[in-house]
Formats: C-alpha cells, sequence, structure tokens
C-alpha cells in the first residue's frame, strides 16, 4: 500500500477514535483560541497532567487577552515559574500586545498570520488555525512525527527539519475536513496509545490496520533519533547568601541563559578561587558558613553541576537584592534551576 493510501485510510477511524476516547480538559472547552494558545505554549514545557495547574492558576490571573497584554512582566514570570522557558511566556506577552495593535484584540485565524506572533512557530500556528478554527493545516510535534513514522515504516531522522517538513507536507494532502479532530487525535493518539517510552499499546490501537511498524514488528526501531549535541558541562558556586533573615538575589542580564530571571549569585568554578575571594569582590564579609549540598541543572546546550553555600555575611552590599525570605516564594520568580537550593530555605 503506498504511503498516501495508508494515511489516507487512517484519518476517519482515528478522529471516530478521539471523538469517542478524548479526555475532558480544561482548554478543551468550547474551542476558545486564546485557552487553545495559552494550553498549547504550556504543554511544549511539559506533560498533559502537569500542564493543568498552571493553566487553571494562568486562567485565573490572566482570563483574557487584554490582561495579558498589560500585566506587569514580574507577576507573568510568576505564573511560568516551574514551567521553564521563561522566553515563552515573555512572548506570550508581546504576542497578545501585537494582537491588539494589529488584529483589533482578536487572535488571527490564519495560519500565515498566526505564525506572524512572537513565540507561534509552524506546531502552535497549524494547532490554533486546525483546533480553533478547524482550518485545514497540519500541526506536527513530536508525537505526530513518532505516530507518522511508525504508520509509514519510515525510519528517517525525527530530528531533523527535513523530515518535520516531509511529514508535514504528506499529513496537508490528507487532512480531513475535521482538521481539529484529526490533529488532535494525532496527539493523542501519541500521548496514550503510540507512547514514547516502551512498548506502543498497539493491541489498542485504531489504526493499527494500516501501520507498517506493527505489521512488521518495527515499533522497537521506529522512530529513529540521532542525537548530535554534546552538552557542554559548567561547574558553578550557588551562594544562598543571608543577612538579618534578608536573601540576596540579583536579575540576571536582558541576553543569553535565563534571560532578565531573578537568581542566587552564582559565579562560575575556576581552580584555586577561594570563597572569600569571590565574598570579597561582592564587598561581602563571613559571619558563618555550610555547605548545603550538591545538584545539577540540564539545559538544552549546558549542564550546571553546582555546589551550594549558605552564608550568613556581616553586611548586606548594593551589588545585590536583598529580599524577605518568603519574596523568594511569592514575589520572585526564581527558574527551576536553582529549586534545589530555593527548597533549603523552607
Ligand atoms: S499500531 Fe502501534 S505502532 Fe502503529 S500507530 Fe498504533 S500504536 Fe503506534
Amino acid at each position: 500500500m503506498e504511503e498516501k493510501e495508508r494515511l489516507e485510510k487512517m484519518t476517519e477511524p482515528l478522529v471516530k477514535w478521539y471523538k469517542d476516547n478524548k479526555r475532558m480538559l480544561p482548554w478543551r472547552e468550547g474551542k476558545n483560541p486564546y485557552h487553545i494558545w495559552i494550553s498549547e505554549i504550556m504543554l511544549q514545557q511539559t506533560r498533559i497532567e502537569a500542564v493543568k495547574v498552571y493553566y487553571e492558576r494562568f486562567m485565573k490571573e490572566i482570563p483574557n487577552i487584554q490582561t495579558l497584554a498589560s500585566i506587569e512582566e514580574e507577576k507573568l514570570l510568576k505564573l511560568w515559574e516551574g514551567l521553564g522557558y521563561y522566553s515563552r511566556a515573555k512572548n506570550l506577552k508581546k504576542a497578545a500586545i501585537k494582537i491588539y495593535e494589529e488584529h483589533d484584540g482578536q487572535i488571527p485565524k490564519i495560519y500565515e498570520q498566526l505564525i506572524e506572533l512572537p513565540g507561534i512557530g509552524e506546531y502552535t500556528a497549524g494547532a490554533i488555525a486546525s483546533i480553533a478554527f478547524n482550518q485545514k493545516v497540519s500541526a506536527v510535534d513530536g508525537n505526530v512525527l513518532r505516530v507518522i513514522s511508525r504508520i509509514v515504516g519510515s525510519k528517517k531522522d525525527i530530528l531533523l527539519p527535513e523530515t518535520k517538513k516531509e511529514v508535514s507536507r504528506a499529513l496537508q494532502e490528507i487532512i480531513p475536513e475535521e482538521a481539529g479532530d484529526f490533529n488532535e487525535g494525532l496527539m493523542e493518539l501519541g500521548e496514550r496509545i503510540c507512547i514514547p517510552n516502551g512498548e506502543p499499546l498497539c493491541e489498542r490501537c485504531p489504526i493499527r490496520k494500516w501501520c507498517v511498524a506493527f505489521e512488521k514488528g518495527l515499533t522497537n526501531e521506529i522512530p529513529v533519533r540521532v542525537k548530535k549535541t554534546k552538552r557542554t558541562k559548567e561547574k558553578r558556586q550557588v551562594f544562598v547568601l543571608e543577612y538579618q533573615n534578608k536573601i540576596a538575589i540579583r536579575k540576571r542580564g536582558e541576553k543569553g541563559l535565563l534571560a532578565g530571571m531573578y537568581e542566587f549569585p552564582n559565579v562560575l568554578e575556576k581552580n584555586n578561587t577561594k570563597l572569600e575571594q569571590i565574598l570579597e569582590n561582592w564587598n561581602l564579609k563571613i559571619e558563618q558558613i555550610e555547605e548545603i549540598g550538591q545538584a545539577k541543572h540540564i539545559f538544552s546546550h549546558i549542564e550546571w553541576e553546582m555546589t551550594g553555600w549558605k552564608i550568613n555575611v556581616k553586611e548586606k552590599n548594593e551589588e545585590f537584592i536583598w529580599v524577605e525570605k518568603k519574596e523568594i516564594f511569592e514575589k520572585y520568580a526564581i527558574p527551576e534551576a536553582f529549586r534545589y537550593y530555593k527548597n533549603r530555605m523552607r
């Protein structure tokens, strides 16, 4: 059977399966484009079950585009805390402002206009256009790439942009009238049946009749993922500095990793640099010092191996912002990378 024929034949049973089995999720009620947009950006960070909590909290504080366009950045980042990739939250606000300025406050229905908005890439534009407005456009994420590669028996590397383009083109040719349900069906199948880790649940799959990987026993070999990037390791010293119940934080620069975020002061570890020297450079003197353990955080290209120090200092300096402990939890968004040290303060 030709690839196109396989894909065409599976559309109807897939849409039917999705309608019969879809989970009731808060953002699926009413097909509101704002709800779909926010949930799709959050779903790029973590799994559905985890997103629910963040989503409810976000919607309570920022229920519409107008509020999003005018919200204070600090508040927005605080709501995003725990999801990581804070640039995505910042882009939400930028996009909301653009929607106000250029589209009369209405999220555009057309893929080509959606993709012009900050933070909206091919996948998100396709998801919003198809799910909220039922436009016949594909939306290819990791789940969809895995499912389609298995159905057509493709051993192409799904991490390559060309593979994504090919899958997107192939789906574009066969996408049915119920485009939103079809795209969501593929994603849901990938989440629940054609799962990423471990054996897919082929015996429960509504489209196994058309699946090459199932037919030929290739589910362990497909999808193919060739990882190339090697992460750089950085050793960092992290400081929880305390002066009279106040803790030192600082704001990172506006560019690069964790841009504009608040953090505990930290330095790249260099040979022979003594702690006293680091503190002296910050005009601080040690009163009491305690090692508070090691932690690791993995970013896409860098891995931080951190050693933490809790230090009571004799005076505070001008360089840092000295805040109440509870403000670390309630006011400032401290990136996940520092979670271990933040939790040591409870
Ligand atoms: S039959 Fe199995 S491998 Fe094929 S799409 Fe269904 S779950 Fe995935």
